[in-house]
């Protein structure tokens, strides 16, 4: 069986943790939540890095307490912190060959949030996509079409566009944060 694991609120808890440490930081920088939001829904539509987000606040805010290298290493330093750890333990024994990232994301900032994570050893491939994921989703179906392989994302929308007749091998299943003995379950299901 192989195993394709979204990064962003699956592997990472990007939402749940890192995005409350982020607006932390910058509120104790001195930039208040309801700015540091403008900035980042102005960045997000654009294609979401930190380095552009933090970028922003700089260019228009000013009396910051510290210097914009301070405040993106401050940020980023805390990411290997804020790993999914049950489902790092549930990767560790999958083993390498059967395991895959397809990320959506800009390139550069997803590479540098799973560096930063240390947990590339554990994937055969890492795939970081502008758009769809459907390409990268069934070039894996394809080249394992012997075997099942597991979709697991936490966005339904990224399932919509896949070609389960053409991939009857392929299975998703919906990350909401459920429990691993349950994720288990719908894997083997
Ligand atoms: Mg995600």
């Amino acid at each position: 069986m192989k195993y394709i694991f979204d990064f962003d609120d699956v592997l990472f808890l990007n939402t749940a943790k890192f995005k409350k440490h982020m607006y932390t930081c910058i509120e104790k920088a001195g930039v208040s939540h309801e700015v540091a939001l403008k900035y980042y829904n102005e960045v997000r539509d654009k294609g979401f890095s930190m380095r552009d987000f933090v970028n922003a606040i700089y260019k228009n805010e000013k009396d910051i307490k510290i210097s914009e290298e301070e405040l993106y290493k401050e940020i980023m330093h805390e990411i290997k912190n804020f790993i999914n750890q049950d489902l790092l333990n549930l990767i560790k024994g999958i083993g390498k060959e059967n395991c895959y990232i397809v990320t959506h994301g800009k390139e550069e900032y997803q590479l540098e949030k799973i560096d930063r994570t240390s947990i590339a050893p554990l994937f055969c491939e890492i795939i970081v996509v502008q758009d769809s994921k459907k390409q990268s989703i069934e070039n894996i179906c394809a080249k394992n079409n012997t075997e099942k392989v597991v979709f697991v994302d936490d966005k339904e929308k990224r399932f919509k566009d896949l070609d389960f007749e053409k991939f009857p091998n392929l299975k998703t299943i919906l990350y909401t944060g459920q429990d691993i003995e349950t994720l288990r379950r719908e894997i083997n299901s």
